[in-house]
């Protein structure tokens, strides 16, 4: 049966219909502007979400507005308050959270519950922002002259997030936008929207003024009315690049503050050095933990010297142990895909792989789950021999797909990782700390782990990648995100003091 059958059968039976979330309250629609979520572990359709376009994202501007100059000017302790009430929320409700990321996405329960303490980390960094929003202050930077600096909210901000990560990424965004006295309009994926909801609420029930948060559902027409309402200022993004770089065009044409954090395609360098239990290790985890959907995954490996020979066995012993299965099925390695469409496609990468002549490994293609047949699930394919000018090295597939390059020299593995199109994170396995040291010193990507393989900083750092991984002037989260949503101003400031009034004079002011 296909999806668009199915979806019409399915919309007779009463599955649970998610509401946007505007104004502190749920907005309910008919049936029939929703469209399917799917558990990909059974292929069985669980919700139906909102198709919002531009009179949902009018309403949650709307909201925001007018919950903007309240939520601005309240005290810093007094929103700090409440975002210490949220992150014990958060934290109690962790499991829950995680089940329902688990429900849509498919990941494995305890990845899940890593992704909401990963997520909750940004959320304890903007508790404590305060500090970081004290401004500059320089007496006597003229006579009787003093100086300082304000930061202030710039208004609305909105987030777009991906399907992959729905509570950490949000988590990197909002967070920030909020503490720093913004109001808030969400886009989530389509896709995986079952924890969405229970964020607003949690918010609501920490003390978030209503209309301070708000969620609108949708697909390309409610990210096209984001990026051409006037009422909304900011916008981060996160997801595929071709839909990056297309928010970021036409978000800043409008007028708008936009950082927009797009695709990847990570490489681990191994030397012959290294320690290779470890690298084989980090080289499957990050390969094909989350079902390689991870904008960090690893999914090439660099093997220099002899590093490729001796990983090639270790990595086969690996992948045979791997269990695929539901993610809420204890011992599970690896969930399914999250959609039949992405599960087709990345069949459709291995087939392609094939025809470039890199050899096929390990091919997940036929795995089967024998109890699920209906669900999206894929095997773990592990390439060899790809090179650079297959498009299995150029692209990003974003699925269990690895594979091994090789080269002979350190040099060459910086030159390969330095003149690919994407530069999200890369990864060295090495003994050596002087080759350590000259990688990170040489590499040109942003987020470089040394023996770690999926180096996302932790997250009160900065986050953020480069050439077609990004497309912004600024990295999210860390101080880089508090620049992002507030607006600077530099006051000058003369008090009358009886006596000490000069002459006028029309000469332009001096510091002296
Ligand atoms: P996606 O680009 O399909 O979707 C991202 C968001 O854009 C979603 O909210 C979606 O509804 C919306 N969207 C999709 N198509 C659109 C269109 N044509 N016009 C307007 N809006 C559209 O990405 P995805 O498949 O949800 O997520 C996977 C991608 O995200 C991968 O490329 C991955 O590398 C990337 N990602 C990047 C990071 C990072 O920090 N750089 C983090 C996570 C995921």
């Amino acid at each position: 049966m296909t999806h668009a059958v199915l979806d019409h059968v399915q919309l007779a039976r009463p599955v649970p219909i998610i509401s946007h979330w505007i104004d502190g309250r749920p907005v309910e629609v008919l049936p029939e502007q929703t469209g399917p979520v799917f558990d990909p572990s059974t292929g069985e359709v669980i919700a139906r979400v909102p198709r919002g376009g531009a009179p949902e994202v009018d309403a949650a501007v709307a909201a925001a507005r007018a919950a903007f100059p309240a939520w601005r000017d309240t005290p810093l302790i007094a929103r700090s308050q409440i975002f210490f009430a949220y992150r014990e929320l958060v934290y109690r409700h962790r499991d829950e959270l995680a089940a329902r990321i688990t429900r849509d996405h498919g990941k494995t329960l305890p990845d899940a519950l890593a992704e909401v303490m990963r997520g909750l980390e940004t959320v304890e960094f903007a508790c404590g922002l305060a500090v970081h929003l004290a401004g500059l202050n320089t007496p006597n930077v003229s006579t009787s002259v003093d100086a300082h600096t304000l930061r202030q909210p710039l208004g609305v901000a909105a987030g777009i997030t991906p399907f992959n990560f729905p509570v950490m990424v949000p988590m990197w965004i909002y967070p920030i936008a909020l503490m720093t006295g913004n109001t808030f309009v969400w886009k989530p994926s389509s896709h995986t929207p079952g924890a969405t909801q229970l964020q607003a609420e949690l918010w609501k029930e920490a003390g978030l003024p209503d209309g301070v948060f708000n969620v609108v559902y949708g697909g390309r027409e409610a990210v096209a009315a984001i990026l051409a309402h006037p009422g909304i200022d900011a916008v981060q993004f996160v997801g595929s690049t071709a839909v990056g770089r297309y928010v970021h065009e036409t978000g800043t044409k409008a007028g708008k503050r936009v950082g927009a954090y797009t695709g990847a395609k990570n490489a681990m360098v191994v030397l012959p050095d290294a320690d290779m239990d470890l690298a084989a290790d980090a080289a499957v985890a990050a390969g094909y933990g989350s079902a390689g959907e991870r904008c960090m995954a690893q999914t090439l490996v660099i093997g220099v010297g002899d590093a490729a020979d001796r990983l090639r066995p270790m990595l086969e012993s690996r992948i045979g142990k791997l269990r695929i299965g539901p993610g809420t099925e204890p011992g599970v390695d690896m969930g399914p895909i999250y959609s039949a469409e992405h599960r087709a496609s990345l069949i459709e990468w291995v087939d392609r792989g094939v025809v470039e002549g890199a050899e096929l490994v390990a091919d997940g293609r036929p795995f089967r789950h024998a109890d699920h047949p209906d669900g999206f699930y894929l095997g773990v394919s592990l390439f060899d021999h790809v090179t650079p000018e297959m498009t299995i090295y150029q692209e990003e597939i974003f699925g269990p797909v690895l594979g091994i390059v090789r080269c002979t020299t350190f040099e060459q593995a910086v030159g390969l990782i330095n003149a690919h199109k994407y530069a999200n994170g890369t990864a060295i396995f090495t003994t050596d700390g002087g080759a350590a040291r000259r990688f990170e010193l040489e590499v040109d990507v942003p987020m470089i782990g040394i023996n770690v393989p999926i180096p996302v900083p932790a997250g009160y750092l900065s986050f953020g990648g480069a050439r077609q991984s990004s497309f912004a002037d600024l990295q999210m989260r860390g101080e880089d995100s508090i620049r992002f949503f507030t607006k600077q101003k530099e006051v000058t400031v003369r008090w009358p003091e009886p006596g000490r009034q000069g002459p006028l004079s029309l000469v332009f002011p001096g510091n002296g």
